[in-house]
């Protein structure tokens, strides 16, 4: 336990349920003693997310369509009539269509790659926008990104050309903000079992793959990604900016299958 984030309020988007990684990067932060508050998607997700909330000592839980605009708008104005000023900001979002998480990439339809873009790429620049304005003194913000947008992984289709622009987003809004003192991270997570990776194709495949052939020989879990999410998010990561940091038990250094991996 430490108090590393004591002082420090941040917003928390993208906590769908208890498996979600914004769940675990909100109990690291909460442990260290950030108060925070969250935004969730639709009617449905604010009964699960009220009282998760609620666990971390949190009240303020307010609603938020990233594709929409003035939702973004009516998030950010809540958040800076309640505590005026923010030091962090999460963004633990994606979406697309899971008929084309499976399949081949070339077959990608116009709309659905616009959506994409939009959902997974875009909302992490409007809220970058709204977030960096009530950030005076300096701030730091994190999206979640995956090694599809470096390599081709079985499934992940337009999602990885999504990632791809997202971790150059990242590098584009660090080189913008760093001025203002504003920091921009991605973490990279290995596969985790949530409610968003149920809807690429062959996925427990993807899991035991990483398992058997990353250096540490295991999957990464939300903790994992919480605890590196600490260190980006606090002054811990004070000279880290632009980066995308790898929280996948080390597969993306691996140039082939394990000799001692079993057959899956
Ligand atoms: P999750 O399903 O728990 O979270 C995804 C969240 O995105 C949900 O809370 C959902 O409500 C939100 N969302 C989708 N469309 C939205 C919209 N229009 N407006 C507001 N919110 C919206 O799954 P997760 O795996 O925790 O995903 C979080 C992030 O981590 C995503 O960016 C995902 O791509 C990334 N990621 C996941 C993995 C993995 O294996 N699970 C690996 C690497 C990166």
């Amino acid at each position: 336990k430490t108090d590393i984030m004591a002082g420090k309020r941040g917003l928390i988007m993208g906590l769908a349920n208890d498996k979600s990684i914004a769940w675990g990067i909100a109990r690291a932060l909460a442990n260290a003693g950030a108060e925070l508050a969250f935004s969730y998607q639709g009617e449905a997700l604010m009964k699960r997310v009220g009282p998760l909330a609620a666990d971390l000592g949190s009240d303020t839980v307010l609603p938020c369509d990233v594709g929409d605009e003035d939702s973004i708008d009516a998030l950010f104005s809540a958040l800076k009539d309640k505590w005026g000023t923010l030091d962090f900001v999460v963004h633990a979002i994606g979406f697309s269509d899971k008929s084309e998480l499976r399949g081949r990439y070339v077959d990608t339809s116009r709309e659905n790659f616009k959506t994409t873009m939009d959902i997974s790429v875009y909302s992490f620049t409007a809220v970058a926008q709204r977030a960096a304005a009530m950030m005076p003194e300096g701030g730091s913000m994190l999206t979640l990104t995956y090694y599809g947008a470096e390599r081709v992984m079985p499934h992940y289709n337009v999602m990885g050309v999504a990632k791809a622009a997202l971790e150059a987003s990242v590098r584009y809004l660090a080189e913008d903000l760093g001025k203002d003192a504003i920091r921009v991270n991605a973490i990279s997570a290995g596969p985790i079992k949530t409610l968003a990776a149920s809807g690429i194709g062959d996925f427990r495949y993807i899991m035991k793959w990483n398992e058997y052939n990353s250096p540490l020989r295991r999957n990464v879990t939300t903790d994992d990604v919480g605890n590196s999410a600490l260190y980006l998010l606090s002054d811990l990561g004070a000279g880290v900016t632009g980066e995308t940091h790898h929280v996948d038990a080390g597969y993306h250094i691996v140039g082939m299958k394990a000799v001692d991996a079993p057959d899956i």
